[in-house]
């Protein structure tokens, strides 16, 4: 990761400055950095967190990463869309094997159901971002942990919380008995 604005200054320093920040942060890498030729071979992905404000029109539902986008902070991208996803056969799939219409009310209920844990893990990212990856990425001095961090190294049972709440998200998803029988031809509509 790289301070937002410094890919010039990155790029100015050349290919092989590069090479070399890689192999001292991660060693196990410094046989393959000559795989970097130049910065063709180098792709920057801009770090953005934020939603659609409607996530549903007639006949389009998006969800996962076409309805927001997370940061990479606790890696919890596919969890969101599989979570997004189980809601989505959860209240969708009785329409989709012909037992009801597929409503639009039925297509917001998807987001109703969606957008607060994704609200909820957006703002724990930002925090995240700008109280830890911002001075880290920032800074020229030491960086002092958060006390949450302090926390965590005295009492190991507390790691669990942050490990439950990016691992499962703030709203539990489990697909529901009715959603795992769509029958195969609703699949597969011709
Ligand atoms: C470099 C990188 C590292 C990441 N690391 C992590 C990580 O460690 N942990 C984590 O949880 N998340 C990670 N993510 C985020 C994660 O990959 C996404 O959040 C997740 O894949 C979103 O799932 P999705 O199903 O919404 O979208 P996608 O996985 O993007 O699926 C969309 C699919 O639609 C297809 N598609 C697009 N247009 C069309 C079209 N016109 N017709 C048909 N198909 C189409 C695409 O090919 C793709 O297969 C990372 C992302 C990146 C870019």
């Amino acid at each position: 990761m790289i301070a937002k604005g410094s890919a010039d200054r990155l790029k100015r320093q050349g290919i092989g400055s590069l090479r070399d920040h890689i192999s001292a942060l991660a060693p196990f890498l410094a046989d393959h950095v000559d795989d970097l030729q130049s910065f063709d071979d180098v792709k920057l992905l801009t770090v953005a967190v934020d939603r659609l404000p409607l996530w549903h029109k007639p006949g389009l539902l998006c969800i996962g990463d076409a309805a927001h986008a997370m940061s990479p902070v606790g890696g919890v991208g596919i969890n969101l869309a599989i979570q997004d996803a189980i809601a989505a056969a959860n209240l969708l799939s009785a329409s989709l094997s012909g037992k009801g219409p597929l409503t639009d009310q039925l297509l917001a209920q998807v987001q109703e159901r969606r957008e607060w844990p994704t609200k909820v893990i957006q703002a724990f990212q930002v925090v995240v971002q700008k109280r830890i990856i911002s001075r880290v990425l920032g800074g020229t001095g030491k960086v002092k942990p958060p006390w949450l961090l302090w926390l965590f190294i005295y009492f190991p049972i507390l790691r669990r919380l942050p490990a439950r709440l990016l691992g499962l998200g703030v709203r539990r998803e489990r697909i529901a008995p009715q959603a795992r029988a769509i029958p195969q031809a609703a699949n597969h509509p011709r």
